[in-house]
């Protein structure tokens, strides 16, 4: 701890080995204003070796292609986009953009309150019911981020005596709920179906009220899958109920792109499916899909559906207008599956963390190399990547997040291979 202290407070023009994670860590050792003057030091310094890929300005529509404000010159540069989640390029398609349009003529650009008052429009009540048959459950309500619907899940469900049971990988929207609400709450090791079923043999017993197991159907930094046809039997074998967080795993995964528990024919032994609309239908807002009962309950009692505005209807337009697709092109999920098979094959080379079914691979940098100036050389080559740096992942385990779209390219992913073979056998991103 000392040591990371004296290195945030001395820094000098090399930030490669100081992170997030140190400002984190030592806050307690530190004003607020010491915290902030250092912090922005620190940033400086990334900017100023070229080290700095965070808030990159995009200054066009979100595509195979973007256009990014260099942050030195102010010139816009044309990247091939192999960092966003806008897996099926809906975030730019003529078809949805049409509709959207549409949409605002009729019902205007917001509704001005949450859905309790005066926020539930048709738009929202038509796709809240769309959206519970797409994932094979009776009803669903719309939340205006998916960080929200995991917030409205903990916060209207989980009640003292309960126990959540999730995988250590769960993404932070969950973590913060489970802390806001004070929930008793255990982790499991990641996919370790052993481990959980030792957790609910040991607490089954003891909780007095309902276990709840919290999955995700498509890890968001590994980019592997729920071992769903081996954890299902187990939660049911104990009763505790499933919750599935599919955020990346829908419109990608399944016969009709309804997610990864239709990929594993579960659909229908889930109890509460989770989603998002910031990943396939590139906009925003999230959903919890249930029984009629849990989601009537849930409308009175999650905080951010009831405290917050709902979704305009023109994001819910894109969105009907996104399951258009889904339901009527299943060619454009299959060009994108051929495209995660290219990838994989071709990244061979590199450490692919896993073999991947999803539209995300990642690849994980070897020790002597410093991701920060790999991702700018990486930049360089006119490739806009994402670097995953600790302490959002183990500091072993810094990786190249790479998110394939169905509109790439055998030859866009070729280069993308070519550029990191260029960029690794560069002595500049050693240590
Ligand atoms: N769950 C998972 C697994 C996610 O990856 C994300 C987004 N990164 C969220 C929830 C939150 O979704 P949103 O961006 O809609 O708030």
């Amino acid at each position: 701890m000392e040591v990371a202290k004296n290195k945030i407070s001395h820094l000098g023009h090399h930030t490669s080995d100081i992170g997030l994670k140190d400002f984190i860590e030592n806050s307690e050792n530190r004003s607020l204003k010491d915290s902030i003057d250092q912090f922005d030091n620190f940033i400086l310094n990334l900017k100023k070796n070229n080290e700095h890929s965070f808030f990159r300005i995009i200054t066009s529509a979100p595509g195979r292609h973007v256009y990014v404000k260099n942050e030195v010159n102010s010139k816009t540069e044309r990247k091939l986009m192999f960092g966003s989640n806008n897996y099926l390029g809906f975030g730019n398609n003529p078809y949805i953009n049409k509709k959207v349009k549409h949409v605002i003529d009729l019902y205007g650009t917001g509704v001005g309150g949450p859905a309790l008052l005066n926020g539930y429009s048709k738009s929202m009540n038509e796709l809240e019911k769309r959206i519970a048959r797409f994932k094979h459950q009776e009803d669903c309500m719309i939340f205006s981020a998916g960080y929200n619907a995991n917030l409205g899940f903990v916060s209207a469900l989980i009640e003292k005596d309960d126990l959540v049971l999730y995988d250590e990988l769960s993404h932070a929207s969950l973590i913060d709920a489970l802390r806001l609400k004070q929930a008793m709450s255990v982790k499991f090791k990641h996919n370790d179906c052993e481990d959980l079923e030792q957790l609910l043999a040991l607490h089954t017993r003891k909780i007095k009220g309902c276990i709840w197991v919290c999955m995700e159907g498509v890890y968001s930094m590994d980019g592997d899958l729920s071992p769903l046809p081996d954890l299902i039997p187990i939660i049911k074998k104990y009763n505790a109920f499933s919750m599935l967080d599919d955020a990346h795993g829908t419109g990608v995964l399944g016969k009709n792109g309804s997610g990864t528990a239709e990929h594993f024919e579960l659909s229908d032994k889930i109890d509460i499916s989770m989603g998002t609309f910031s990943k396939t239908f590139a906009v925003t807002g999230g959903f919890l899909a249930a029984n009629k009962k849990l989601i009537q309950y849930m409308r009175y009692f999650a905080r951010p559906y009831m405290f917050s505005a709902s979704l305009p209807p023109m994001t819910l337009a894109a969105v009907n207008a996104g399951l258009d697709i889904i339901e009527q092109e299943p060619l454009l999920r299959e060009k994108l599956h051929k495209n995660i098979s290219y990838a994989s094959e071709l990244l061979k080379a590199f450490h692919v963390f896993q073999k991947s079914e999803s539209a995300i691979i990642s690849i994980i940098v070897p020790k002597w190399m410093n991701i920060r100036k790999a991702n700018s050389l990486i930049d360089q080559q006119g490739i806009f990547l994402n670097a995953i740096e600790y302490p959002a992942v183990p500091k072993e385990m810094q990786r190249f997040r790479i998110s394939l779209m169905a509109q790439h390219c055998k030859t866009d992913i070729e280069f993308l291979a070519a550029t990191l073979k260029l960029v690794y056998a560069d002595h500049k991103v050693r240590y």
